[in-house]
């Protein structure tokens, strides 16, 4: 577990290093990958605009974004508007449809950075030729003499819906540029509000709560729902399904007990014998490839991160697809739902579990799970500590600065709580052996706060660098864009 996860930080970090310096990140920014992984899942983003996601949109780019926002909600245009500058098709169907007019004299600038008042502009014509009319309230910017005239009204909407927001001391910066990345997640949010959402959803939402992840705080009903995933000989017999099930139960009892220390009366709920609704079985045919062994060894090639992450986007959608995790969240009266995948993997010689998230991969997707191989070495206690970690707690063995742990914070961790489950994930006893039927650890407060059963702990004094604005989330996603 921990030389694994080192080496997946070092790889990061050196893809990272090899990444060609060009003006513009082809990755958008921490702020926005949620919401634009979202948008791009939801079919927002044409191809065109993934990537250079921090450049300036221009007035054409923002059309195409526009169309493909309307489209989706009205099917496809078929009028066309046209201009002397621009054989763009896009331009034409958004100005076809009223979205957009010209510059006059024909012509439209479809090269003209898109600026800030001209983006709520165009998304407030599109609400309105979709038939959702935004409502109408005044702007109150600190600037607001300086937004034009003919944009004043539709700045105001934009800001009373929470589509667009201010860029800092009051101001909304009218003639500011407007990036790629942001306009993204101004269609995104128009698109939520007039499916009759509310745009913060995007961030916060019941089921696709972004900082949150759909694994939100354990307490009271928590579902953990299973995926057996057959992959090329990876599948578990019967009888080794019942044996991680009766694993399961014994980190079931360990977390809920350990929760009552804190006050917690958590109904773990993740018996896939008992509720078979919470079990699932994935075929999975292509290449499977989940964090190899050789990621140890020497690190993944180019062609080998693509297909682990494609598995990943696999594993997803099965998810999204096949889970109806909606329908099983109001069954069991619970908005907090992880998933843990199941594998009997033949080339992980080495058993290992790791929990999925933004930091390890291009797409930061929504539901959080962890996948754990079955392995001799595969005991209690090392579900108990995916499991944890799908509700937001962190290794505390080794520094992850991401997440808010120092090598002094690490260290303090194993000095004070050495039976710390997050501490140490395998647990053997006085011989040496893995314990099988028990789990002899504890989940002390520093993980309770990060699970968010703690508000407070005297250790964020001493490392304020754990602190988080989110509990329950793996890493600490806590930037609200300022669009
Ligand atoms: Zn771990």
């Amino acid at each position: 577990m921990r030389l694994r996860r080192t080496a997946i930080f070092i790889i990061v970090l050196l893809l990272l290093t090899l990444v060609p310096t060009t003006a513009f990140a082809d990755t958008p920014s921490s702020w926005a990958k949620d919401g634009v992984s979202r948008a791009i899942v939801t079919g927002l983003v044409p191809a065109s605009l993934q990537s250079r996601y921090t450049q300036p949109a221009t007035r054409a780019e923002f059309c195409t974004l526009a169309v493909t926002l309307y489209e989706s909600l009205k099917g496809e245009i078929t009028g066309r508007t046209t201009f002397t500058d621009t054989n763009d098709v896009n331009v034409q169907k958004a100005a076809a449809v009223g979205i957009v007019n010209g510059v006059g004299n024909g012509r439209f600038d479809p090269n003209a950075k898109l600026t800030r008042e001209q983006a709520a502009t165009m998304l407030t014509r599109l609400a309105d030729t979709v038939g959702q009319p935004l409502p109408l309230s005044a702007a109150a910017f600190a600037d607001n003499a300086a937004i034009a005239s003919w944009a004043r009204e539709a700045v105001g909407q934009m800001q009373a819906s929470g589509i667009m927001s201010g860029v800092g001391n009051g101001n909304f910066a009218p003639k500011g540029d407007y990036t790629r990345e942001q306009s993204i997640l101004t269609a995104m949010r128009t698109y939520i509000t007039v499916k009759g959402g509310k745009p913060d959803s995007l961030y916060s939402g019941k089921y696709h709560g972004a900082l949150q992840g759909s694994a939100k705080i354990m307490d009271g009903k928590t579902l953990l729902i299973s995926i057996f995933v057959s992959a090329d000989g990876s599948a578990l017999s019967d009888y080794q399904i019942n044996v991680v099930r009766d694993k399961l139960d014994i980190a079931k009892n360990f977390i809920e007990s350990e929760g009552k220390k804190y006050g917690k009366a958590i109904d773990l709920i993740c018996d896939y014998n008992k509720y078979p609704d919470l079990r699932y079985d994935m075929e999975f045919t292509g290449e499977f490839f989940i964090l190899p062994e050789n990621a140890v060894a020497g690190g993944l090639t180019a062609e080998q991160r693509l297909v682990s992450d494609r598995t990943d986007e696999i594993l997803h959608r099965f998810i999204e697809n096949t889970i109806p995790y909606l329908a099983l969240a109001d069954k069991y009266q619970t908005d907090s739902i992880g998933y843990l995948v199941h594998l009997n993997y033949k080339d992980s010689y080495q058993n290992y579990a790791t929990v999925y998230d933004a930091e390890f991969k291009i797409v930061n997707w929504y539901h959080e799970r962890a996948v754990s191989f079955l392995r001799a070495s595969q005991v209690p206690s090392t579900l108990a500590h995916e499991i944890l970690h799908v509700f937001g707690a962190v290794d505390l063995y080794a520094p992850y600065a991401y997440r808010g742990v120092s090598q002094a914070l690490a260290d303090y961790a194993k000095y004070n709580y050495p039976d710390e489950i997050m501490v140490g994930g395998w647990s053997y006893d006085a011989s040496g052996e893995f314990v099988y039927d028990g789990i002899p650890k504890e989940i002390s407060r520093i993980t309770a706060y990060c699970l968010g059963w703690l508000d407070d702990i005297p250790e964020l004094t001493m490392f304020p660098e754990l602190r988080r604005e989110h509990p329950a989330v793996f890493t600490d996603q806590t930037k609200i864009p300022v669009t």
